[in-house]
């Protein structure tokens, strides 16, 4: 059994969804698809689960939602008629989305969710009706029934153990189905998502669950590559990759595959591959749980702007038992994830991804650790990319980090920041926002060029 998970642009409108049919009817083995809100048909287009957002936030505002209601429903209309659909499938989402947004408004985000999540239901029962009607018989099947039991955090739900034996059974069912990705319910019944992309979770939890002899993704690009394409655009093409790999790049913006999608993978051993549903003859990416590898290898280097750093010192730091803890508590009781600690003798810094500290939250949580620390000094620096140099075959291969530093000398980049030895199959390093793709450009040519 074989989990195929297609994301937006591979069911952008009725061509794309034809696309999709031919390669679920080429292997009857792939017998749950899970697919993903309809997504851009152009550079310029809106994807449906931005048209979502907008809804909701209409609502929540103003109490109001029929222009940004009429935008879905027209993204819908659109692909029922290219398909031949029946017209009640169109009154019915339109009902339904209707209901959604009268729904209750209490808890915005919970709102939020249950609009957003709409995307991915609409979207597999077109694709379960457009099957049907061209002959392959396929049944839409509700994460509800189906048991995709999700913690109650709205936007950025994760599965719940017990959701797995549950969702198992779908191996007794038969014929195609079609299942929404993104989304479930908590235990009280509540719609929630994961975060964005999540429809990469969805499938990888699906093909866990089922025990798939593989779990194919299907997106618009032909492979998972050593580099973001639009940085070198002659980037090498990945043929092979682990999951810890696939984990480090995805960490930093190899946005192919969530990053949060490799772990139900790894947990089952379920091997995922990469593919591209406009030229299925492509040969796509396997992550794998291991891969033959050569020293040194560097398998691809990542990049991401949208961090900051929180810089202290203070005097006789390495002396004073607890003070990590207390700092780390400190951003605990705030609800700030941190990402990275390095530290010195009388200075630490702790890296949090930007979007979480707004200026208020930092003007507070600043506030808190001065006066509960008392450090001498407390900074925070904005703009900020973490760029991953990975590949198994660098655990104990000398020189590869004056590798490194030797491009970033020749390019001209200055090292804000450096960890290496944490993990045994990666560099890591920052530098400034306007300094990353020439960073990357100077790796690029130092590991592949
Ligand atoms: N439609 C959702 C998003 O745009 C989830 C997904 O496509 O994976 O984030």
């Amino acid at each position: 059994m074989k989990v195929a998970k297609f994301g937006g642009t591979s069911l952008a409108d009725a061509g794309q969804i034809m696309k999709v049919l031919e390669i679920a009817k080429a292997d009857a083995d792939r017998r749950i698809i899970v697919v993903s809100a309809p997504g851009k048909r152009s550079k310029e287009d809106i994807k449906v689960t931005d048209l979502l957002i907008s809804c909701a936030q209409a609502m929540l505002k103003s109490g109001k939602a029929d222009e940004e209601l009429g935008r879905v429903v027209a993204r819908f209309a659109d692909i029922q008629k290219e398909l031949g659909l029946s017209v009640h499938l169109l009154a019915e989402i339109e009902k339904d989305l209707r209901e959604r947004l009268a729904g209750d408004r209490t808890h915005a985000a919970l709102f939020t969710d249950s609009i957003k999540a709409a995307g991915e239901d609409y979207s597999a029962r077109f694709v379960a009706a457009a099957f049907t009607a061209k002959g392959l018989k396929a049944e839409y099947v509700s994460p509800r029934d189906a048991g995709m039991l999700l913690s109650d955090e709205p936007g950025n739900a994760q599965v719940l153990d017990e959701a797995y034996p549950k969702l198992a059974k779908l191996r007794d069912r038969q014929g195609v189905m079609i299942f929404p990705g993104f989304f479930g319910y908590t235990k009280k019944g509540k719609v929630v998502t994961f975060p964005r992309g999540g429809s990469d979770i969805t499938g990888a939890i699906l093909a866990a669950a089922v025990k798939a002899d593989v779990y194919e993704n299907f997106t618009d690009v032909d492979s998972v590559y050593a580099v973001d394409p639009r940085i070198i655009p002659e980037a090498k093409a990945i043929e092979l990759l682990t999951y810890r790999e696939m984990r480090e790049l995805s960490y930093a913006g190899f946005g192919v595959f969530h990053d949060e999608a490799v772990v139900p993978a790894v947990k089952a051993g379920v091997p995922i591959c990469i593919k591209n549903t406009n030229r299925e003859s492509a040969h796509g990416t396997m992550i794998v749980p291991e891969r033959p590898y050569t020293a040194g290898g560097v398998v691809g280097i990542s990049s991401s702007d949208g961090f900051c750093t929180l810089f202290l010192s203070k005097y006789l730091m390495n002396r004073e038992i607890g003070f990590g803890r207390r700092l780390l508590q400190i951003l605990e009781e705030e609800g700030l994830s941190y990402e990275h600690a390095p530290s010195g003798i009388d200075n630490t810094s702790v890296i949090l991804r930007n979007d979480q500290l707004t200026d208020a939250k930092e003007k507070h949580v600043v506030g808190r650790i001065q006066k509960e620390l008392n450090a001498d000094d407390i900074e925070v620096e904005r703009g900020l990319a973490l760029i991953m140099v990975v590949g198994e075959g660098m655990r104990y291969t000398v020189g590869l980090a004056a590798k490194a530093t030797h491009a970033f000398a020749e390019g001209g980049v200055n090292i804000e920041m450096m960890n290496q030895g944490s993990s045994e199959i990666s560099m890591m390093f920052g530098v400034k926002e306007v300094d990353r793709k020439r960073a990357v450009k100077a790796l690029y040519g130092a590991f592949f060029g």
